[in-house]
């Protein structure tokens, strides 16, 4: 089993109305790598880091069996930057600032031990990078996912229709698929989006959960009502980070294995949720993710019996 991670390792700066932090670490691949690491080993991580990004964050990666030979380090520029302020509601957020830095002269490689891999994980990053990492891989992956966002809806929406066109799974959040689509259903948008290339969708929609799409099935898994969202940032990339983990680990691809993937997932994004960047992250064991899966059971089961 393994399992390619492509994103962003960045700083944040992030304002919630329960708090403010002006630095901390964040990125796409860095919650992608904390999450999968749980279920897998080797995580084979891609991406690009300035010369400011904490050669100690480096090793708690590293420490979790992250890979980092596909990490390419630019002493003369600084990580990518990004800045968000969320609403109360914490389901909503604006950008206040995105800083490319890195990422404007990124050539990912693929390092030559990465290319066996079997799961490959597209964080959400220029679409045009993504697709470059698709082309490096000869013998194609047993599954390709894709994340991405509204900035690059915005910015690069033509590069992202030709590399939606290569993945098996889409996962974004209920108002990229409505922009994506143009379509204001959530199962309008779903047929659309199928149709652009990916066979499964997930849209995620914060604390109402995650919907699995999939030719004419329809999943739905909630999420965990908590007493505190803290910070919701990187909880997609987290989700997916146990989604792919789980899927990579089983090796099963199946509609009900996703079924599976799902409840992984929102169970590793409950935590990301409790304190600010990746820190609940770094401390979670295996026991407290067994402990929450079963929560997640309790949540949705229940007796019918119809007279
Ligand atoms: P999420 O909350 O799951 O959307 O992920 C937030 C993380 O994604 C933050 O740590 C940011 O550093 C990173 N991020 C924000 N905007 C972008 C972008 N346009 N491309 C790649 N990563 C981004």
């Amino acid at each position: 089993m393994s399992l390619i991670t492509l994103g962003t390792m960045a700083f944040d700066a992030i304002e919630t109305p329960f708090g403010k932090v002006d630095k901390i670490i964040g990125g796409s691949a860095v919650y992608l790598a904390y999450a999968a690491s749980q279920f897998v080993s080797p995580v084979h991580q891609i991406s690009i880091v300035g010369n400011d990004f904490p050669e100690a964050e480096m090793q708690l990666l590293r420490d979790r069996g992250v890979q980092l030979d596909g990490v390419e380090i630019k002493k003369d520029k600084k990580s990518f930057f990004w800045s968000g302020k969320y609403h109360l509601d914490m389901n909503t957020r604006d950008t206040l600032v995105t800083d490319l830095n890195v990422l404007e002269d990124f050539n990912p490689i693929v390092p030559n031990g990465y290319l066996d891999a079997e799961f490959l994980m597209l964080g959400n990053l220029m679409p045009k990078l993504q697709m470059q990492v698709i082309q490096q891989i000869e013998n194609r992956p047993k599954l390709v996912a894709l994340d991405t966002m509204n900035f690059w809806m915005d910015t690069a929406m033509e590069d992202l229709k030709e590399v939606l066109k290569k993945v098996d799974v889409l996962m974004v959040n209920d108002e990229e698929a409505r922009q994506l689509s143009g379509e204001a259903s959530l199962v309008k948008a779903a047929k659309k989006i199928k149709d652009m290339g990916p066979r499964f969708l997930v849209i995620k929609k914060g604390e109402h959960g995650a919907l699995l799409f999939h030719e004419n099935h329809v999943f739905f898994a909630p999420a965990l009502p908590l007493d505190e969202v803290f910070d919701p940032t990187g909880a997609g990339d987290t989700f997916a980070g146990g989604f792919m983990g789980h899927l990579a680990k089983t090796k099963d691809i199946s509609f009900d294995n996703m079924k599976t993937a799902i409840i992984v997932g929102s169970a590793m994004a409950s935590f990301c949720v409790e304190k600010f960047g990746p820190e609940r992250l770094k401390e979670i064991t295996r026991q407290d993710i067994e402990e929450r899966i079963q929560q997640f059971v309790q949540l949705v089961n229940f007796d019918i019996n119809l007279v």
